[in-house]
């Protein structure tokens, strides 16, 4: 008798266990990246506290080859603004997690959570925000745009203007081959165009009207020339401001 009920409550406690594991939340949902980032931190405070100095807030962009990364650190030394690569970013990003390093090695985007965790990280950088930055590389696709100009938009504090360069693909293609760098193969090359092509170009229709384009001759070969361009452009914009 004893054994029965000792038998039967063990049987009870056994049905009650089941019945709160059944019931227990499922554990199979994946965290995605977006569950990892931290919210988007403000830039600067609203209001500019940039007045009567000549620091910029500046885009780059281009197609890959068209000479976004030399301009724009020859850009930050003459203008005293913080150069921002997304690509560089991206890189030592890459450097511990082999997804990133992925998509870098066959010339397709990094997914946005990313960018924009690696974008926020340096832009929140109080030397960013006291500088001003050249964004090189960000940017790329639609979705950077809307974020970054709804960022700078909140904070009171837009874009100054977008550097274009635009060169002809086979002169992109003989600078890119020429390069060496990992992913500066035939073949990638033909992916990051399409890349651009298609993510890319988009951005500038939807940035013409809301930010100023400044857009300098940089189809001469020689890098010095196509600097002085594009050192023209942002003096004469600078003037005019
Ligand atoms: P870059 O140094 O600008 O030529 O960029 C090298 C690679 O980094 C690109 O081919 C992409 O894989 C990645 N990357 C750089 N910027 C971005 C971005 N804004 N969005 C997504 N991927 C990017």
């Amino acid at each position: 008798m004893i054994l029965t009920s000792a038998l039967l409550s063990s049987l009870w406690l056994c049905a009650q266990a089941h019945a709160a594991a059944s019931f227990s939340p499922s554990p199979h949902r994946v965290p995605s990246t977006i569950d990892r980032l931290e919210p988007f931190r403000p830039l600067a405070k609203p209001g500019d506290p940039r007045k009567g100095t000549k620091n910029l807030r500046l885009a780059i962009m281009g197609a890959p080859g068209s000479g976004k990364g030399t301009q724009s650190k020859r850009i930050a030394i003459d203008f005293g603004v913080k150069h921002i690569s997304s690509g560089d970013l991206l890189r030592e990003y890459a450097r511990t997690d082999a997804e990133v390093a992925g998509y870098i090695a066959r010339g397709e985007l990094v997914p946005f959570p990313i960018v924009m965790k690696v974008m926020k990280d340096r832009l929140s950088k109080p030397d960013v925000q006291a500088s001003g930055f050249i964004l090189d590389g960000f940017p790329r696709r639609l979705e950077d745009a809307i974020a970054l100009l709804e960022i700078l938009g909140e904070l009171g504090t837009p874009l100054d203007a977008v550097v274009r360069l635009e060169v002809p693909e086979e002169e992109l293609r003989r600078r890119v081959l020429g390069r060496g760098r990992e992913d500066d193969t035939e073949e990638v090359f033909r992916n990051r165009m399409r890349v651009y092509r298609e993510q890319t170009e988009p951005v500038f229709s939807y940035l013409q009207g809301k930010v100023n384009f400044l857009t300098p001759d940089v189809t001469v070969p020689d890098p010095d020339a196509a600097y002085r361009n594009v050192k023209a452009a942002l003096d004469a914009y600078l003037a005019a401001r």
